[in-house]
């Protein structure tokens, strides 16, 4: 077993070797622009561009001109939200959305709310779920666009998107999902979920860095958009911008890959963490599940230990990547807004850390993480003196507190 073990897999992931190997041909013999109609340098990065569109295209069940492809997610979702908030003005001023999106969608929905359009945040329940009734109660005649994400990107949560693309449907309003952290790890149908926009990245799943795609529905309802980025018209005028064949070809090759594995990977995944949740809370107290217990993809794995300090944890396991619930913004500690927005008190989001298992990851190295967690929670809380308190029978409830 090699250190470091990389066990955050829902920040990025390795790019799998398969992908590096097809890509490689795409910055040396075949370097051309897709854009070149007048020689086979030009033809060849076209072909390699549409064989990933077509391969992107098949992991969501859309037809390949349906793919607009971007710089990432981010890009994607910016997209979504400003394109057809542009485009459709005319038709309202009202999207929906819910408050433990990322924050590309959060952000851009606080962007428009500056320009006047309103935005509903609707809320989740304790185990970060989104209720789809809350959805349809929100839609007004007004209500041009629905974004709601598919899994999570912290507590890897699985919403009831398809409930919400019939709703959608129901009232004739287009939905957007962002669905980043569950293309290749759980099914996704755009017809079945009735998804008329989605973002997705090559780097959650395997492939390179700098590279995302935006579903946009060409047919009942065929979606229009404004595009963001002015210039030689590429991807039917959405998104101008020569297109990053060698990320194109990785993409597909990614989308392939964990089209075949999909299944066998999750199974596998959900095996792991199972052994990595039930090792590390059968022999420490006090520690809690964040999310749902079973609506989640396999990967993820969200636990607060209480009287801990995630970051805290965190330094004491430097040969291990993971991430905590407290987003460190300059100075102050900020914990986590999706654990906050499940109900779940300040200090247990700060002792809050996030374990994301992916394809590279070994049973070894699950045992390892567990031995070495375990090993810290103990270090940690033998020098809390709230955990002594809470070990002598104190109830730290009814403990009034000295000023100082
Ligand atoms: C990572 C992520 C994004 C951003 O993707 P980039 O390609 O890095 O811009 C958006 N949404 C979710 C849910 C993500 O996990």
């Amino acid at each position: 077993m090699n250190l470091p073990i990389y066990m955050d897999n829902h920040s990025t992931t390795q790019v799998d070797p398969r992908v590096v190997e097809e890509m490689i041909p795409y910055f040396t013999a075949h370097f051309g622009n897709a854009a070149s109609r007048n020689h086979s340098f030009g033809w060849d990065a076209d072909k390699a561009v549409e064989v990933g569109r077509e391969r992107l295209a098949k992991i969501i069940h859309a037809d390949p001109k349906e793919i607009i492809f971007t710089s990432g997610a981010t890009e994607s979702n910016n997209l979504a939200l400003k394109g057809v908030v542009e485009m459709y003005a005319e038709k309202g001023n009202h999207i929906i959305t819910q408050v433990t999106e990322h924050r590309s969608v959060l952000d851009t929905s606080k962007r428009l709310e500056k320009s006047g359009i309103n935005v509903t945040y609707l809320p989740v329940d304790r185990d970060g779920l989104v209720d789809p009734e809350d959805v349809r109660d929100a839609i007004t005649d007004r209500t041009v666009l629905i974004s709601v994400m598919l899994v999570n990107n912290e507590i890897g949560v699985i919403q009831p998107v398809e409930e919400i693309g019939k709703i959608a449907k129901e009232k004739g309003v287009l939905f957007h999902c962002d669905a980043t952290q569950g293309i290749g790890k759980v099914k996704v149908d755009v017809q079945s979920m009735g998804i008329d926009l989605l973002s997705f990245t090559a780097h959650k799943l395997y492939g390179p860095k700098g590279t995302g795609a935006l579903y946009v529905r060409r047919k009942s309802p065929r979606v229009r958009l404004a595009p963001m980025m002015d210039g030689g018209g590429h991807e039917r005028g959405m998104r101008s911008g020569t297109l990053n064949v060698p990320g194109i070809v990785g993409f597909g090759k990614a989308c392939e890959i964990a089209m075949e594995v999909m299944e066998e990977e999750s199974a596998r995944l959900l095996y792991l963490r199972e052994r990595l949740r039930k090792g590390m809370m059968d022999s420490l107290e006090s520690v809690y599940l964040n999310g749902h217990p079973t609506r989640r993809m396999p990967g993820n794995l969200n636990l607060s230990f209480a009287y801990v300090e995630g970051e805290s944890m965190l330094m004491g396991l430097k040969e291990i990547a993971l991430s905590s619930g407290s987003a460190c913004t300059s100075a102050t500690l900020e914990p986590s807004y999706v654990l906050q927005a499940l109900g779940i008190s300040g200090e247990l989001a700060h002792s809050s850390v996030r374990f994301g298992l992916g394809r590279f990851n070994t049973e070894e190295e699950v045992d390892y993480v567990i031995g070495r967690v375990i090993e810290t929670v103990n270090r940690l809380r033998e020098m809390s003196p709230l955990y002594e308190m809470v070990k002598e029978g104190i109830n730290l409830k009814d403990v009034t507190w000295g000023k100082h």
